[in-house]
């Protein structure tokens, strides 16, 4: 793989901001170089850009370097970059699966790239050489992910390795929901596959949605186009300093999964005794998909009961599905008794 060849010549040519922090990081007494105000103690000061601590305790969890990390806002902030640093508007193209999670296309449009969508099979699974076969000179991207969303099975690894070796450009692979999958992550496959991006996020298992930190994994060169294209300070201090004290929890976050994990298998159960559910597709994520028939009405009178799933009855391959977020205890109890009193 020819990194340069890939990387859009502006992004490759252009020179990244360099903020005062940049260009001054050690110890000083006073700090008068990022017209800061001085009186708001904690809070007044620019963040580390790179987040250095931060990835130094993620690089040890996840027993990877951290200059093969990038930390943004949700893991929707590498997906957009990723498009913004190897694609050129109305000129190259992204290959991806369909069904899969929305804001890869939704990138793509926005940045005016090409989207080519690649039908699972019946299995929601993947074939190589169908994937393969819609890329062209102009394809800079494959975009995998596994788990899929909405699907929540593992994509077939022997497959993404075929993909990874045929293929000259990037591939993404996003495993927001690995932690609950059954299968490793592809992080120890980094140094095998030069051209793999891997996507990770502590919005799943970890429980941190709405403190906004995503993880892209990847060579050191592939991680600095990430900084250079990046807004400056991407990731606030509150969401630093939080997740520096959240990643050593990693007892809870373990039981955590396992709770989610046994209400998987509650919700399974259960779902499987409802007349009107005719199948719940295999997962290793944390919702199932179910097929019910009449999605738009089972959902329509869940929601009218207070009872809110996704309706995926529009979604490719998934006519007839809702995809149903593993909850508390209390939540998938509440939701089996609603489905079980429904009048269908
Ligand atoms: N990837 C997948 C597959 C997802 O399902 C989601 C969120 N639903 C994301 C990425 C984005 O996660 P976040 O921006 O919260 O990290």
């Amino acid at each position: 793989m020819n990194l340069q060849q890939l990387v859009r010549k502006n992004v490759w040519d252009m020179k990244a901001y360099s903020s005062a922090r940049d260009e001054f990081k050690g110890e000083a007494s006073v700090f008068l170089d990022a017209n800061e105000n001085p009186l708001n103690d904690k809070y007044n000061r620019y963040p580390d850009p790179l987040q250095w601590k931060l990835k130094e305790k993620i690089a040890r969890i996840k027993d990877i370097k951290a200059e093969k990390i990038f930390l943004g806002n949700g893991s929707d902030e590498p997906i957009d970059l990723v498009i913004r640093i190897f694609c050129d508007p109305r000129m190259d193209n992204i290959v991806a699966i369909d069904p899969t999670y929305g804001m890869y296309q939704v990138c793509a449009n926005v940045n005016d790239i090409e989207y080519r969508k690649v039908l699972l099979n019946e299995n929601f699974d993947i074939d190589a050489q169908k994937i393969l076969e819609r890329t062209d000179d102009k394809t800079k991207l494959i975009f995998l992910c596994s788990p899929n969303n909405p699907t929540g099975n593992l994509l077939n690894r022997k497959e993404i390795e075929k993909i990874l070796n045929a293929f000259d450009g990037i591939v993404i692979v996003d495993e927001a929901y690995i932690d609950f999958a059954s299968e490793t992550t592809w992080l120890n496959d980094l140094d095998k596959h030069p051209n793999l991006v891997v996507l990770q996020t502590f919005s799943k298992a970890w429980g941190l949605a709405a403190v906004r930190l995503g993880m892209a994994f990847a060579s050191p060169e592939i991680i600095n186009l990430f900084n250079k294209v990046k807004y400056p300070y991407n990731v606030n201090i509150l969401t630093q300093n939080f997740v520096s004290e959240e990643v050593e929890k990693l007892e809870l976050r373990r039981q955590w999964i396992d709770i989610l994990l046994k209400g998987r298998e509650y919700l399974k159960n259960e779902l499987a005794k409802l007349p009107f559910v005719e199948r719940i597709y295999p997962t290793d994520a944390n919702f199932l998909l179910v097929k019910v028939g009449d999605a738009n009405g089972i959902y329509k009178k869940l929601a009218d009961k207070g009872v809110i799933v996704r309706n995926r009855n529009s979604v490719s391959l998934c006519a007839g599905c809702l995809r149903i977020t593993v909850g508390t205890d209390e939540e998938n109890k509440t939701l089996i008794k609603t489905l079980s009193s429904l009048d269908i």
